[in-house]
């Protein structure tokens, strides 16, 4: 299997990436189940943030009511936007029969184990989460970064404006900070991204320099991110920028 091109191939070839669209998780909670969720892609991002976006923004205005059946509404919202996850994410549960048929999403959020599609949600966000997180941090690289230093926002008194993620959780409606190309962050693009991101951006163009490691002997995140990182490192190339 081929994954990824080398950087002795020509800049512009045009081998295709092989590309696993899900990863196939063991459960934590119920023993013997296995699930398949989706990992993110460009398309996929756009439709879920729409649901996630429509969903949100009822939730916040039921929040901003002082009523307990405000409070309780908006607890049902945020239960609805965990089934919305599910539904987006969950491609399949393996060894697992709710009422003697094969367990589904809608199935699961319905009747199943409550924990497990707890853990399933969990497992899906962290996923989106990573993914988000390490895109921003590869086009983080081509950003003024002497115009981003936290100290100095701060400084000129710039840290509420730019929602810097070091600061107490601001209650202001989500809008963009930072973004390049189909990127966005609503903090402070220095500290939403995580050195986590920042080493596998770095290691990433370590790999394709060298080009020495080989891939199945990284562990398998690290492979995962560079899948994620060549196809922005494509786009990039596709833009006739590098
Ligand atoms: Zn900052």
């Amino acid at each position: 299997m081929k994954f990824l091109s080398r950087s002795d191939e020509p800049r512009r070839s045009k081998t295709p990436i092989e590309y696993e669209s899900t990863v196939a998780l063991p459960s934590k909670t119920v023993e013997g189940v296995e699930f398949t969720i989706v990992r993110l892609s460009f398309a996929r991002r756009m439709e879920l943030a729409r649901g996630v976006l429509e969903l949100s923004r009822r939730m916040e205005f039921q929040r901003a009511g002082e009523g307990i059946d405000d409070s309780i509404e908006a607890n049902i919202l945020s239960c609805e936007i965990d089934r919305l996850y599910l539904r987006w994410g969950l491609v399949s549960i393996n060894g697992l029969m709710v009422d003697g048929m094969d367990a589904t999403a809608e199935l699961l959020a319905e009747k199943g184990p409550e924990n497990l599609a707890d853990e399933i949600v969990a497992a899906i966000k962290a996923q989106c989460g990573r993914t988000k997180k390490l895109i921003a941090a590869f086009h983080f690289q081509f950003a003024n970064q002497a115009a981003w230093r936290c100290g100095d926002c701060r400084r000129n008194g710039l840290e509420a404006v730019r929602k810097c993620g070091w600061l107490p959780k601001d209650a202001g409606p989500p809008r963009a900070i930072w973004a390049r190309r189909h990127v966005a962050t609503d903090t402070c693009p220095v500290s939403y991204i995580t050195a986590e991101s920042i080493a596998l951006v770095q290691e990433f163009h370590a790999w394709k320099l060298l080009g020495c490691a080989d891939l199945y002997a990284l562990p398998a995140r690290t492979v995962d991110g560079f899948c994620v990182l060549e196809r922005e490192l494509r786009a990039e190339t596709d833009n006739g920028e590098h």
